[in-house]
């Protein structure tokens, strides 16, 4: 209901510092003339310093991203806080209320509409309103993201590393695994990042679900930018304990299903898989014919089908090559318990294991 909102936007004017705003914020219109608004909060520190945002369902049906906003914003007090927190708790509130990646009407991506145009269509017209309100007041930003529905993503963030404030922040934010390149043109972290507010993207698990290792790990990745960025002084940097960063000539491959039939996952707990490791079975339904996927090279799984039955053609995982140096410290930091976290949502991404 329109009485609910709070506006304009203004840190200095509608919030004052040392203190927390939660509003809900106009972007469009429902065929019905309803307003669609999307839930922010504003925690604007009683002392100065960079402001950053977090944006979570960009895609409406991600939703790690979303449980923690919930969870930072509850927990960062503005008195302590130096400079502003903008969180957008769920951007894409179309898509959300539907529980799908698209926003519904036309199926349109949002995430590929940034910067946006005012006079242009819904995806656009959202992005816009989006962008220049809440993001490019900011100095920094995390973008929330986790696989499209039927797959699961390893734990990692996607930043463009020929940026060299763009690799501060990813230091900061303390991601193992680094996907680098620019990404889509038009999508919310390489325009923001392009116009000087250094942006990663945060892949985290699948979507429908909060996992909670993953989310513990993206808030400690947030607690490490506040304290890289002198933005809270309880803030504990985050400790990396083994990074592989995946140059965009580095090998990587979809391993895809040559033959149709039901799939059994193999590999796991950990990701790391050997050449010639079983990744997967893929047999028919009488188990006459059954076809082993094997990986073709020494390299960790970065991204996993969930959905046990395969085409011809249907991706089967995602694998990425590592090198010797980083397959010891990976052991290393497995042999040291380190890697505990990861055995335990290893297991979360395998369909086969079932639920959490
Ligand atoms: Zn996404």
């Amino acid at each position: 209901m329109p009485t609910r909102v709070v506006e304009p936007y203004d840190i200095d004017g509608a919030v004052p510092p040392g203190t927390r705003s939660q509003f809900r914020s106009p972007v469009c219109e429902t065929y019905l003339g309803d307003q669609i608004e999307i839930p922010v909060t504003i925690i604007n520190g009683e002392h100065d310093g960079p402001r950053l945002f977090l944006t979570a369902a960009i895609h409406g049906d991600e939703l790690n991203g979303v449980k923690v906003l919930q969870e930072v914003a509850d927990r960062i007090n503005p008195s302590e806080l130096h400079g502003t927190l903008v969180l957008l708790h769920v951007v894409n509130v179309p898509a959300y209320l539907s529980q799908q990646r698209y926003i519904p009407i036309y199926d349109q991506d949002l995430n590929r509409a940034f910067p946006g145009k005012p006079t242009s269509n819904m995806a656009e017209r959202f992005a816009h309103k989006v962008f220049k309100r809440f993001l490019e007041p900011c100095d920094l930003g995390l973008d929330f993201h986790t696989s499209t529905r039927n797959r699961t993503t390893m734990y990692h963030v996607r930043a463009d590393i020929e940026d060299d404030a763009v690799v501060e922040l990813a230091d900061a934010f303390g991601a193992n695994l680094l996907l680098s390149g620019e990404g889509d043109e038009r999508s919310l972290r390489s325009v923001a990042s392009r116009r000087g507010i250094p942006t990663l993207t945060v892949e985290m698990g699948k979507a429908h679900r909060f996992q909670p290792a993953l989310i513990e790990k993206a808030i400690e990745g947030i607690d490490g930018v506040l304290a890289a960025y002198d933005m809270y002084p309880s803030a504990t940097p985050v400790e990396i304990t083994w990074q592989k960063v995946m140059g965009p000539a580095e090998e990587k491959r979809w391993i895809r299903a040559d033959s149709g039939g039901l799939v059994d996952m193999h590999w796991g707990p950990s990701p790391l898989v050997e050449a010639g490791d079983t990744i997967c079975t893929i047999s028919d339904h009488f188990r006459e014919e059954v076809t082993v996927i094997e990986a073709p090279f020494t390299g960790i799984i970065v991204g996993v089908l969930e959905n046990p039955i395969a085409a011809p053609g249907h991706p089967i995982c995602h694998l990425v090559r590592i090198d010797s140096e980083t397959r010891e410290e990976l052991e290393q930091s497995m042999a040291d318990g380190e890697f505990d976290g990861y055995r335990s949502y290893g297991q979360q991404w395998m369909g086969s294991a079932g639920e959490e």
